[in-house]
């Protein structure tokens, strides 16, 4: 129960307020709920996503001059200008999102900032929408066919929507497509491996935070009951963003958190300020960069977290459950052609990394993928799983070509991969770590995710982690999150993972570095009783006890190129692979 305290205290704070608090002070909260909607959007968006918007103030803007044109201009009801917002806000972000979403990098930002500012200017410069005088006049909502009036009376509409909204984001957060989002950040050569289609997810979200702006927007009309474009200008954008990174980016409290603190503290300075120095200006402005500066050299995840360490509430981690297993596939009969590389090059710049090799893989085998550092190994598994595109050769899996194909398209095939450099989300408990590999065993949307009605899918999911995870020998560890793992045990959670998405051909590259002895012969016996249950392996591995213990085949690369083919037996006597690779070793 001692976790939920903080979150009991500040929401009958929430409930208490109007009831306590002088009528300024309501329109104050009234104003940090409004940016809170927003703020929220961010933190999906920039906190948990990692994409970076300067933009939101124009999205707040479309929702509030959406609705006033609607009900001033077409004499249309509050609702109906809801409607409009929404719809319009959806149309734009959808256009906006194919076209910004593919920048990389700062170039993301500056598009945010240039559209920030496009749209600012459409709102100025409008005869319908006042130009820079606005729209007045704009009736209040309604509701229960009675007007929502004055302060008191918006907050609770307000506060209703904001916590109704920050329910759904934590809801969608905990749920298959949240663990997706989460992974966009920094990890979407991972995610693609696991068939999640990276672009199109972050233009829903996109669109998701959008739409809570608008939906902010739309209120904020209603409640002020007049616009114009000033508040939906970049700086706006920028103050949301502010207030999202030093309430907390990362968990969706954080963005009401940074909106209370800068609604009010602005206030308070504004009032304080000029009595200090004596003479009236926008001192504020000036305090509170300094402020900024100084909050993020403290606290860099925000002031939330750093709150949290005061108030000990232990994570939450997601339990198995027994629930049914999830259906298998029919593996194929053993012996069966399962992987055919053909004469496949990849080449960077003058070095070819993979110089025409060859090799194949029959259903229910182990294959080594052996060679010294710098050999192609980890490139011909990232031309395998679509990471790359070979240079030219052809690559077939089970009848299927898979040189033109996508990561995710490949995933859908049946191929699985661990990382030689693990790509773990490492805030997140080993549990959901692993069911991140289910992804395409689950189909419940957002909508079904911020209600919860998926929750029979979601308990296949992470029985199938909970399963997945035993099997590898980590079942003590599901509670752990994946950051606190050795890395050794992080290589071996990366092999759940991948097997949650039930394989035909399981690629690992270097699952056995990093392992101790003992490590390393339970690993040995995880990948043999696989063999058993029917799963090909593809294996790059520097530890040749390791590797000739287990395999049933090798391939030796060097410089790009196929040195050797054989039994373990015959590789190890072979003389040009003793002399180019295990000459070193032995
Ligand atoms: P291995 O996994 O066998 O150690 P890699 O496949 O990682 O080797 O690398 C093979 C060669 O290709 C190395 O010389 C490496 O520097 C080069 N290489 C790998 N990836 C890239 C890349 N994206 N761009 C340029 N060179 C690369
Ligand atoms: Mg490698």
């Amino acid at each position: 129960m001692r976790r939920h305290l903080p979150i009991a205290v500040v929401l009958a704070g929430i409930v208490a307020a109007p009831l306590v608090l002088p009528e300024y002070y309501v329109t104050l909260l009234n104003y940090v709920g409004l940016a809170g909607i927003v703020t929220l959007g961010l933190v999906l968006l920039t906190g948990i996503a990692g994409l970076t918007s300067f933009g939101q103030a124009a999205f707040v803007g479309l929702g509030a001059y959406a609705t006033a044109v609607t009900t001033t201009v077409y004499g249309g009801t509050p609702w109906l200008g809801l409607a409009a917002g929404l719809a319009l806000t959806g149309l734009v972000t959808l256009f906006l999102g194919f076209i910004t979403l593919r920048l990389s990098e700062h170039y993301l930002p500056l598009g945010t900032i240039a559209w920030g500012i496009a749209i600012y200017f459409v709102f100025g410069n409008l005869e319908i929408l006042g130009k820079n005088s606005g729209i007045a006049d704009i009736p209040p909502l309604s509701l229960f066919g009675r007007p929502v009036e004055g302060a008191g009376q918006m907050y609770v509409v307000i506060w209703g929507i904001a916590l109704g909204a920050l329910l759904a984001a934590r809801n969608l957060l905990d749920s298959r497509l949240g663990r997706a989002i989460r992974a966009l950040r920094g990890h979407t050569t991972m995610a693609a491996s696991l068939g999640i289609d990276t672009g199109r997810l972050k233009i829903v979200v996109f669109v998701y935070a959008a739409l809570l702006a608008s939906l902010s927007g739309w209120l904020y009309a209603h409640f002020l009951r007049y616009v114009s474009p000033s508040p939906f200008a970049i700086n706006g954008g920028i103050d949301y963003l502010f207030m999202t990174v030093i309430g907390g980016a990362g968990q969706v409290w954080g963005g009401f958190a940074g909106a209370a603190i800068l609604t009010l503290l602005r206030e308070w300075l504004k009032d304080l300020l000029p009595r200090l120095f004596g003479h009236d200006g926008n001192y504020e402005i000036v305090v509170f960069g300094l402020l900024v500066i100084v909050l993020l050299q403290r606290t860099r995840e925000g002031l939330l977290p750093c709150l949290a360490r005061f108030v000990p509430t232990p994570r939450r981690s997601a339990r198995p459950t027994h629930a049914e297993p999830l259906p298998r596939r029919q593996q194929p009969a053993a012996g069966e052609p399962l992987l055919e590389v053909d004469q496949v090059s990849k080449q960077f710049g003058a070095l070819a990394a993979v110089n025409g090799l060859s090799f194949d893989i029959r259903a229910g085998e182990i294959v080594g993928l052996i060679g010294p550092n710098g050999a192609g190994k980890s490139t011909m598994f990232n031309l395998i799983t679509g990471v790359l595109a070979p240079s030219s050769g052809q690559i077939r899996f089970r009848g299927h070509r898979l040189e033109a194909m996508r990561s995710r398209e490949i995933a859908r095939l049946g191929i699985a991969r661990t990382f030689q450099h693990p790509s773990l989300l490492t805030e997140l408990g080993a549990l959901e770590n692993a069911a991140l590999g289910a992804y395409l065993r689950g189909s419940a949307g957002f909508v079904a995710a911020s209600l919860r009605l998926e929750r029979a899918e979601e308990a296949g999911l992470l029985g199938e982690a909970g399963r997945q995870l035993e099997r590898v020998g980590l079942g003590a560890f599901m509670h752990d999150t994946a950051g606190s793992l050795p890395l050794g045990s992080q290589r071996i959670l990366e092999i759940a993972r991948a097997l949650c998405a039930d394989p035909f051909l399981l690629l690992l590259d270097e699952p056995a570095a990093g392992l101790r002895h003992f490590e390393k012969v339970a690993l040995a016996g995880v990948l043999r009783s696989l063999r058993e249950a029917g799963v090909t392996v593809l294996l790059v591995e520097h530890d040749m006890d390791f590797v000739m213990g287990l395999v049933d085949r090798l391939v030796v690369m060097n410089f790009g190129q196929k040195l050797a083919e054989g039994t373990p037996a015959v590789i190890r006597v072979e003389p040009a692979v003793v002399e180019a690779y295990l000459g070193g070793v032995r």
